[in-house]
């Protein structure tokens, strides 16, 4: 019997602090059916409607069991929530991967980076039975975690081994926020979603609609992915620094992968190399554009990062200073057009978090934002970014926004005065246009500490001219968001890959059979889930060429 003859539920509203009760009360009423018809409910996701303060609903999508299901579903055809539940689960691409992989000749396929969307990418190859060999420039996560905190605490920064660099790659020290806004016909969410449970995860980032791990869960979520990759015949090598993709000219002239070179020289042979370096592997981009791989300047955002107390944030939203543990520390979402033309937004905000130094160069800061599980610190901190563009700020080819972000993050690092401490600035004083020379009653969190000044010297004039125009118009929308003594430090440029590497419908490089461009880095994903869906997409495209079958789309 099929084991999905479930009835969808969408719109489901309740008052916080109902019990289960009422939900079932709830869907007897929408279905109009019998109470002892409805057998069973699944949450399928949970969110919540804050746009009225202090009356929060809480808004259900169900899925329920029900007696005679077909008829329940007739009476209600053509009403928008209520209908099948969509049959979400995941199925490999090919099934005789064991097979292939034993077979003469056989080349593993190579996913270069150990970020959600490599390690996606692998675990999907090994559950195939492909094999796959994953390199990764930084170290295993508990010693990547060492040097990570080394920066923060001591100010000792390694550029192999730090926020962006390592096991787990940039999301691993973050608020491990796992929603997304791509599409995702196939559900490929679900698996990445699936495997995290599987890997340590609570269940409830199944449902919620906007679920987060927290930076502590994520270590040793990695570590068992990790394992599990290495139990299916995969294998890991770290410090593994990939220096050169290396390609020859087919007979027929196109460019073919054929391995890469390590870092020190070694080389390992590949007809299938997934490319999933995050956006932060400038020194990789470079050697990839040097060896003649397409690839194209794209937007991305510069600005900020902004610390509130938590309790204003949550005044603001929820109108109370302890909101509903159904709720959580409240978030916010906030745009704003400039008169200047330029777009301004919120980004990766983090309730109840902190700001971490988080570059990967040597004599630069770059700000983020990262918070545990509790997201229970005291200030709430979001990025406040200005939107740009190489047709207007970086005209000058591929590596362009490369040589900008990185003229900025000098910039703030010599702003901060040095040993990594960032610039920061109080919002009062920013809106005045004066520097600052002390901090009031927001105490940045940023380690290894903060150096009050003006963050006009490390942002372009219209990024200032941008911010100071978005932050009253943020106030309106959640109060006490320009409070004077909120505290901004700077600079966030990280917001996503300076470029993008192109690919085809079959996902490889446009100009190079055999390379898979894929994730953050190469511009097909924006955060951790986008970056494992994309990983499980070109894995499936690399299991179709390995078999010879063509990639549906
Ligand atoms: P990455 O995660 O960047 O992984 C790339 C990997 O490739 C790295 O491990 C790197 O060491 C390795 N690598 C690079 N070059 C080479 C080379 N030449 N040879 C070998 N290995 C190489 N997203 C969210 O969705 N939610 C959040 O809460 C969130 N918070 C964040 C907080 C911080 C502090 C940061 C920095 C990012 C955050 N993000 C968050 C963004 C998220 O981390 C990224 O979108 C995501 O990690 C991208 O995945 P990826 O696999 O494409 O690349």
């Amino acid at each position: 019997m099929d084991p999905f003859p479930m009835i969808r539920l969408t719109e489901l509203r309740l008052p916080l602090g109902h019990d289960r009760e009422a939900l079932e009360q709830a869907i007897i009423e929408r279905l109009g059916i019998a109470p002892d018809a409805l057998e069973e409910v699944v949450v399928f996701r949970r969110g919540h409607d804050a746009r009225r303060r202090g009356r929060v609903m809480l808004v259900y999508t169900v899925d329920c069991r029900v007696r005679d299901a077909g008829a329940v579903l007739a009476a209600h055809a053509g009403r928008a929530n209520i209908a099948p539940t969509p049959d979400t689960r995941y199925r490999f691409c090919i099934d005789d991967g064991a097979r292939i992989a034993a077979g003469p000749g056989y080349s593993r396929p190579v996913v270069i980076g150990a970020g959600p969307c490599g390690f996606m990418a692998a675990l999907v190859l090994a559950q195939m039975g492909l094999r796959p060999i994953i390199l990764e420039r930084g170290k295993v996560v508990r010693e990547r975690t060492v040097d990570t905190f080394a920066l923060w605490r001591k100010s000792i920064f390694n550029p192999e081994s730090n926020v962006q660099f390592g096991e787990g790659g940039a999301g691993t020290f973050s608020d491990g926020k796992l929603y997304s806004r791509v599409s995702d016909p196939r559900h490929y969410g679900r698996k990445v979603l699936e495997e995290f449970v599987r890997a340590g995860a609570p269940e409830e980032i199944l449902y919620l609609s906007h679920p987060h791990v927290g930076t502590f869960r994520l270590v040793s979520m990695v570590e068992h992915i990790r394992a599990e990759i290495e139990a299916l015949g995969g294998e890991y090598r770290f410090g593994a620094h990939v220096d050169e993709l290396l390609v020859e000219q087919g007979a027929d002239g196109a460019r073919q992968v054929t391995g890469v070179r390590l870092h020190g020289g070694e080389v390992i042979a590949a007809t299938h190399v997934i490319l999933a370096i995050g956006h932060s592997a400038r020194d990789t981009f470079a050697s990839l554009h040097a060896s003649g791989v397409e690839m194209v300047a794209k937007p991305f955002s510069i600005g900020v990062r902004i610390e509130h107390p938590q309790s204003v944030i949550d005044v603001a939203r929820y109108g109370t200073r302890t909101p509903d543990p159904a709720l959580g520390a409240a978030d916010y979402s906030l745009s704003y057009q400039a008169s200047n033309g330029r777009s301004v937004y919120s980004f990766c905000m983090c309730p109840g978090g902190t700001v971490v130094a988080a570059t990967s160069e040597e004599g630069q800061v770059v700000t983020n934002g990262m918070s545990q599980y509790s997201r229970a610190e005291r200030n709430a901190n979001a990025g406040i970014v200005v939107g740009v563009s190489p047709e207007v700020d970086y005209p000058g080819g591929p590596l362009a926004g490369i040589a900008f972000q990185r003229h900025w993050e000098r910039q703030a690092f010599l702003a901060g005065g040095g040993r990594y401490f960032a610039p920061a600035q109080t919002v009062g004083d920013f809106l005045a246009g004066r520097p600052s020379t002390s901090l009031g009653d927001v105490t940045p969190s940023y380690r290894p500490g903060v150096t009050p000044t003006d963050l006009a010297t490390c942002l372009p004039d219209f990024a200032v001219a941008a911010l100071r125009e978005a932050l009253p118009s943020f106030d309106r929308k959640l109060d006490g968001f320009s409070m004077k003594d909120a505290v901004m430090t700077g600079v966030e440029t990280r917001t996503s890959s300076p470029l993008r590497i192109p690919r085809g419908a079959d996902g490889q490089g446009v100009n190079t059979r055999g390379l898979y461009p894929a994730g953050e880095g190469a511009g097909y994903a924006g955060g951790i889930l986008s970056a494992g869906i994309d990983g499980i997409r070109v894995a499936e495209a690399v299991a179709l060429s390995l078999a010879g079958r063509p990639v549906d789309g």
